[in-house]
């Protein structure tokens, strides 16, 4: 079978290796058919991201097809289903597995990070982390995992129907941000520096799509009758957008960050008292799979639009190398396999 493996920074090989052996006990053999690239694998592909450790086969965004099951099968997944995979490998030791929070398990594993993810034609995964998708199509299935942590995000800041919320960034996770809000009810504002972007929120839901050059704050302020926004989740990671959000958020508001940064932001302290704010941060997902597949399923024509790249897994690293040099081109990218293409060229 074929695995791209990233061998070093910038580098990415499609090999012909060994098909996994059988399942183990707990285990299943996964037929990979689609794989989304997250922003995080470009971090990984160049070598940034603290847990690049070449060689390893990146992909943690991953559908396919039960092929085979281990002994000892808990009979809740058929040969032959389709199943997103929950990327998460918790120690289940620790306190905050023992507390059921082991998406910040202090050894976490991911899939696709520290060990072989979906950028391959096949792979052994634990049954336990398998999510049926129905009648879902591969790309949106696959759609599911960022939507996780989207929901992650919306229900630390406790989102809830009616309310008044603002998503910095309209990158996937941004525009996954906003339709988890609209699954919660909420009516969203959105912002970003690239005008495509914005084009693409409004098209999928977004009630106000601010560009991030201009005065959002004032923009914001109308919107909410000079109240701020209850919520505003950052998708960013840049310290001065996170402080925007300490000035725009309403008094008694809460702040999510899911944005990654290696960087320090010095809070107002005072602003902080004043309004009383609560800050979240949010890191993967607890128990979201269910939900976002029934949110990918709502909300399937959406997904559809933030997906931009349907490519093959030898095309891979020239669609990172694309999107690094232009984000305003990609918005998510997704592989699908070979396999998939044949039996949908067939069925035409
Ligand atoms: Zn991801
Ligand atoms: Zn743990």
């Amino acid at each position: 079978m074929q695995a791209l493996v990233t061998t070093d920074v910038r580098t990415m090989e499609l090999r012909d290796v060994a098909l996994p052996g059988e399942p183990g006990e707990g285990q299943v053999l996964l037929e990979v058919e689609a794989a989304g690239i997250c922003g995080s694998d470009y971090g990984l592909y160049l070598g940034k991201h603290p847990l690049s450790n070449f060689p390893m086969i990146q992909g943690h965004e991953f559908c396919g097809t039960v092929k085979a099951l281990g002994p000892g099968s808990s009979g809740r997944i058929a040969v032959g289903e389709r199943v997103a995979v929950e990327p998460l490998l918790g120690c289940g030791k620790c306190q905050p597995c023992r507390f059921g929070r082991y998406n910040c398990c202090v050894e976490l594993k991911l899939i696709g990070v520290h060990t072989p993810g979906g950028f391959q034609e096949a792979v052994l995964v634990d049954e336990r982390l398998l999510h049926p998708t129905g009648d879902l199509p591969a790309d949106i299935a696959a759609f599911a995992e960022p939507m996780t942590i989207a929901l992650q995000a919306v229900k630390r800041g406790g989102v809830s129907k009616g309310e008044k919320i603002y998503v910095i960034g309209a990158g996937p996770i941004g525009l996954a941000i906003l339709l988890a809000s609209r699954w919660l009810g909420a009516d969203v504002a959105i912002s970003d520096l690239v005008s495509h972007r914005l084009d693409k929120a409004r098209r999928i839901g977004a009630t106000l799509a601010l560009d991030a050059k201009g005065d959002a704050a004032a923009a914001l302020s109308e919107w909410t009758d000079g109240e701020g926004p209850s919520v505003v989740i950052d998708a960013t990671g840049v310290p001065s957008v996170i402080l925007s959000a300490v000035d725009m958020v309403a008094a008694g508001g809460r702040i999510v960050t899911v944005g990654i940064s290696t960087a320090d932001v010095p809070l107002p302290l005072a602003t902080l008292i004043r309004k009383e704010l609560t800050i979240y941060a949010s890191r993967n997902s607890v128990r979201m799979f269910g939900e976002a597949i029934e949110a990918v399923r709502r909300f399937r024509a959406e997904v559809a639009e933030i997906i931009t790249h349907r490519i093959r897994l030898s095309n891979v690293q020239p669609t990172i190398e694309l999107a690094l040099g232009r984000p305003d081109i990609v918005e998510k990218a997704i592989v699908i396999f070979d396999r998939v293409e044949a039996h949908r060229r067939r069925r035409r």
